[in-house]
């Protein structure tokens, strides 16, 4: 069976963000551990901490997974804005150590002016090497937390749209075993790897084995897109509802490779008929699951 949850929010307590995740029949959680537009954030507690673990426990929420601020771009070479972003993003990885969070999941970033691709890419590996040397003992789960890349719609210069990036910049940092990738579906989507039928789906996974390699394939982000194939344009619907429709979930959920990899929606916080959205969707992606 997938592990599938959904973002949540952490309004009120980092526990509030795991006892919404139960309330909509999360298997699974992730979080951002700080305001996701602000570089500020007031210290972890540890009474966040205990009553954040003591709600995983009680509800049997599992694979908390934390997502770094969008303000971080680790590509960045000006180097006031350079410096903030790593000294950012090593805060991203203290506090989801802190939460006994494994893993967080980071935009790669996006080149300026006349800076080429590759010069982001090099710049991204520099800085996670120098941010996981100095978060080495900074362990979650019994290792030190990793960096998930995510792969992204190809929005403007934002790097890591094509699966070649994400292994370029996995094999350029020092140590690739802080480094794995979360898949967004809507994002490949945009970028413009069909997942549809049977064929365009393997094809797709094979390409991304090929580059990056599916063992490092740690979690996904479960969400329809609003904008077509190779639109470059991120906008996430509702599961089913948008320019990608059921087959490609459908695929992912039966896919014996992903039984134990950690499946989040980002989709939009709404109700319908009363229900959350998260439930709705969590309900399809459920309906979806061939029986053995
Ligand atoms: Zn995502």
């Amino acid at each position: 069976m997938p592990i599938l949850g959904a973002h949540m929010s952490i309004a009120g307590g980092y526990y509030k963000a795991v006892d919404a995740a139960r309330a909509c029949e999360c298997d699974c959680v992730q979080v951002f551990t700080k305001n996701n537009n602000q570089w500020r954030a007031k210290p972890i507690t540890d009474d966040d901490v205990r009553l954040f673990r003591e709600a995983l426990e009680r509800t049997g929420v599992v694979a908390p997974l934390s997502h770094a601020s969008y303000l971080i771009n680790l590509a960045a070479c000006e180097e006031i804005q350079r410096r903030k972003a790593i000294e950012g993003y090593v805060v991203e990885i203290e506090r989801a150590a802190q939460l006994g969070i494994p893993g967080v999941v980071l935009h790669p970033g996006s080149p300026k002016g006349e800076q080429t691709d590759g010069d982001g890419i090099a710049n991204i590996a520099t800085a996670l090497d120098e941010v996981h040397e100095r978060t080495c003992d900074n362990i979650a789960a019994g290792a030190p937390v990793v960096t998930l890349l995510e792969n992204t719609a190809g929005q403007g210069r934002n790097l890591g749209w094509r699966f070649e990036q994400l292994a370029a910049i996995r094999t350029a940092v020092n140590d690739p075993d802080r480094v794995g990738v979360c898949f967004d579906t809507c994002h490949a989507f945009a970028a413009g790897y069909a997942m549809e039928t049977e064929e365009q789906y393997q094809q797709t996974l094979s390409k991304f084995d090929a580059t990056v390699g599916l063992e490092h394939l740690r979690a996904f982000h479960l969400n329809d897109s609003k904008k077509p194939l190779g639109s470059r344009v991120d906008r996430h619907e509702h599961i089913g509802e948008g320019e990608m429709g059921l087959e490609p979930f459908r695929h992912l959920v039966n896919d014996e490779r992903f039984a134990k990899t950690p499946m989040y929606l980002e989709t939009a916080k709404e109700k319908r008929h009363g229900e959350e959205m998260d439930a709705v969707n969590l309900r399809t992606l459920r309906a979806l699951i061939r029986s053995a």
